[in-house]
């Protein structure tokens, strides 16, 4: 059906895994399909990383479990899609190339658009083909902060899945043509968010939970014991208009946009008070910044205002994914936010 090739590798043995991350990525041929036998060869989990070339730790994770030779309980089916993205130089430095779609925005029909489309639709086959009990998808985030995993729906087998690697959990019904669009309709999908790239943090956050992924008989009917679930509902994403300028720091854009506090990232998961100061909007607030909810309306207004040229916070919230990449804020969002 696609022109994308999906390369396989079968039980490699750890001697063959390169000691060094970057010369195991750089070892792959492109996108690399790695199937590990478990104990129970009737069932079998999937994981895709990689998604995000600037996001390394779900690839790090990969390449220790692999080195380690852990005995995995069911067959385990671990994708690492944007090989070639991730090692343009320098290393992990890129979410796309330039000029590419975000594949993690591709997982929707048509899936002959180009070859982000293509890579998704392949993958989407493969993984309905193998009837995986669980997907996780392992990410970093766009700016410093703690680990979370992202869902559609409040499930069991979505908190049990996320507990392997944190107790936060964002819930959003937007449709953005991500991974996590998928669940429910051939297995439970979860999104993990480890926290930022390049942190040894998020690192450990991502092996200790893959580690419990493919080790455990069970994943999905876990009962966290002593773990409390902390819940983030339907978070809305602040978006910038198309078209309008941004960047970070304490002076105003000389042309319509905004200029962004240059600590806005150290607010992810922090209480932000009413009448914080967020940035220098130049122009009119709705010129300038959206809020869509998944149904199309702008909530912007009940969240946020200016005055004298300052974007100020109305309400108590709680920020996440907050970026300080302009890159990111124009191709993406600048932030995700929930009222307090
Ligand atoms: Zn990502």
């Amino acid at each position: 059906m696609s022109g994308v090739r999906l390369y396989e590798w079968q039980n490699p043995h750890p001697t063959e895994i390169a000691p060094l991350l970057t010369d195991f990525l750089c070892a792959l041929p492109g996108p690399t399909h790695i199937k590990l036998s478990g104990r129970d060869g009737g069932r079998c989990r999937v994981v895709v990383t990689l998604l995000h070339g600037n996001e390394p730790s779900g690839l790090s994770a990969v390449h220790a479990l692999l080195r380690q030779g852990v005995e995995p309980a069911v067959d385990i089916h671990i994708f690492i899609a944007n090989v070639d993205t991730a090692r343009t130089q320098p290393f992990f430095s890129h979410r796309m190339l330039p000029g590419e779609r975000d594949l993690n925005r591709c997982f929707r029909a048509p899936f002959d658009t180009d070859d982000q489309a293509r890579l998704a639709g392949a993958l989407c086959e493969r993984w309905q083909k193998l009837a995986p009990e669980a997907l996780i998808d392992i990410h970093n985030t766009s700016g410093v902060g703690p680990p979370f995993g992202v869902v559609k729906f409040i499930a069991d087998e979505h908190e049990a899945l996320i507990s392997l690697f944190t107790h936060r959990v964002v819930m959003t019904d937007l449709v953005l043509g991500s991974v996590m669009d998928l669940s429910g309709r051939f297995c439970p999908v979860v999104t993990i968010e480890c926290g930022g790239a390049g942190s040894s943090e998020s690192d450990r956050t991502a092996l200790i939970g893959l580690t419990q992924y493919v080790s455990l008989d069970r994943v999905l009917d876990l009962k966290p014991d002593n773990v409390i679930m902390d819940y983030f509902h339907h978070p809305l994403r602040l978006e910038l208009v198309p078209g309008v300028a941004v960047d970070y720091g304490d002076e105003a854009l000389l042309m319509r946009g905004i200029s962004l506090r240059s600590d806005l990232e150290n607010m992810n998961f922090n209480y932000v008070e009413p009448g914080t100061r967020l940035g220098y909007l130049t122009g009119e607030l709705i010129q300038v910044l959206q809020a869509r909810t998944s149904q199309g309306e702008d909530r912007l207004a009940d969240f946020f205002f200016a005055e004298q040229g300052r974007l100020l916070a109305r309400v108590r919230m709680k920020f996440f994914m907050a970026t300080n990449s302009p890159e990111i804020a124009r191709t993406d969002c600048l932030l995700y936010f929930v009222p307090a």
